[in-house]
């Protein structure tokens, strides 16, 4: 069998306390390290910055490395929204509905400029952010971001993945977050 080429990092372990042939940890860490590196992606794309997703999806950038490399186009199946392009104020409810048909736990990045406020379009028919609509966790800047960029932003979204308390989700300031946007859990 060949050997492991040295150029490979392997994810580091959660913290914990090891020994001769046994490692301990918590299982809110265990939860945590599984989840930031198997975030499964919706791209929403409706515009230029879907095009440097799709090289971001290639080979020479390799987003499978992070193990994001099973796009999903069902939010049933997925937990990490990008959305990336302008949205037009027309489109705003669909953006909100595919985030509320995605499952618990679930993440959103707003890719380069018009996703996070609008770009260049300050105009009447352009929603000026997506998160007029939807809580968004990550924004990458740009217009567009090249694919490194949108790289750091899933590597930034993998840190707060695996710091998330596993009960945030249940907790009064999440709640109270949701509703601030008007979505019933
Ligand atoms: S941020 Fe720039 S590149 Fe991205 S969708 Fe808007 S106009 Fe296109």
């Amino acid at each position: 069998m060949s050997e492991r080429p040295n150029n490979i990092k392997l994810v580091d372990a959660p913290d914990g306390y090891g020994g001769s042939g046994f490692f301990a940890t918590s299982f809110e860490k265990v939860i945590a390290l599984a989840r930031s590196n198997s975030l499964w992606p919706l791209p929403f794309a409706t515009s230029c910055c879907g095009i440097e997703f799709m090289a971001t999806m290639g080979a020479t950038y390799d987003l499978a490395r992070f193990g994001s490399e099973r796009p999903s186009f069902s939010p049933r199946q997925s937990d990490m929204l990008l959305v990336m392009g302008t949205i037009a104020k027309k489109m705003a409810p669909i953006v909100r509905q595919t985030y509320i048909q995605m499952a618990e736990p679930r993440w959103v990045i707003a890719v380069g400029a018009c996703a996070s406020s609008g770009g260049i379009f300050d105009t009447y028919s352009v929603l000026q952010g997506i998160d007029r609509v939807v809580p968004v966790d990550v924004y990458v800047p740009g217009c567009p971001p090249r694919p490194e960029q949108i790289l750091d932003g899933v590597m930034q979204l993998q840190e707060i993945v695996k710091n998330e308390p596993l009960r945030r989700r249940d907790s009064p300031e999440y709640q109270a977050l949701l509703e601030s946007y008007g979505i019933i859990k």
